[in-house]
């Protein structure tokens, strides 16, 4: 038996998730509210929340791609929940060509309508506007500063009000919650997992950019 329940999402807000029933028992046990952390340590391996939590969430990200990658998936999550996004993940590295940012800085109008016609992806005239725009500032900073990741690493450490005034004057489309989600994501700010949470500790392994005050 399947039953929807609400639990929190990474951003903490509400998201509606499938559970079988047992899941389901065993979330209404615990104590609320519970954190990302809690609720996607009790999902099955496969589920592609826990595997966004155990492998991606919080680690840090060495390829200027990947992270602009993820900076495109934070920002077509605005107003829609993290689950429809990771359902559509591996649609958005097809239709965004792997996440090239060279690639992306170079699509054409007939690239924007053929990202508009794809059901696979989010068809968001901003949010794409916002991918093709900021591939082509992402190009930029990599002539300026070597890669967009040094370019982060320059100004690197700052408060997460700071990062939200650098990225806002910077890239289209980056209010506070996609640059916050996309910092603590990628490791820059603290906060994607809560201390006890196993994979914790296989990020702090990994050296986030927070430890590094
Ligand atoms: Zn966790």
């Amino acid at each position: 038996m399947l039953v929807y329940s609400f639990v929190l999402n990474k951003d903490n807000h509400l998201f509606p998730i499938l559970l079988n029933f047992n899941l389901f028992k065993k979330l209404n046990r615990m104590e609320k509210p519970t954190t990302y952390c809690d609720v996607v340590l009790l999902m099955d391996k496969t589920n592609l929340h826990r595997i966004y939590h155990d492998t991606a969430y919080g680690f840090p990200i060495g390829s200027d791609d990947e992270l602009f990658g993820r900076l495109i998936l934070e920002i077509n999550q605005a107003g829609l929940s993290w689950s429809t996004i990771l359902n559509k993940q591996e649609n958005f590295r097809k239709a965004y060509k792997n996440f090239s940012v060279k690639k992306i800085a170079a699509f054409k109008e007939k690239d924007f309508e053929r990202l508009m016609n794809d059901a696979g992806i989010i068809r968001n005239r901003l949010k794409i506007n916002a991918a093709i725009e900021n591939a082509k500032i992402i190009l930029l900073l990599q002539k300026d500063f070597g890669s967009f990741k040094k370019w982060i690493e320059h100004h690197h450490p700052k408060t997460k009000e700071e990062w939200v005034k650098i990225f806002k004057k910077t890239f289209k489309f980056t209010g506070g919650e996609i640059v916050n989600e996309f910092l603590m994501s990628t490791g820059y700010l603290p906060g994607a997992h809560i201390k006890s949470c196993p994979v914790y500790k296989k990020v702090l392994k990994a050296k986030p950019a927070f430890l590094k005050k």
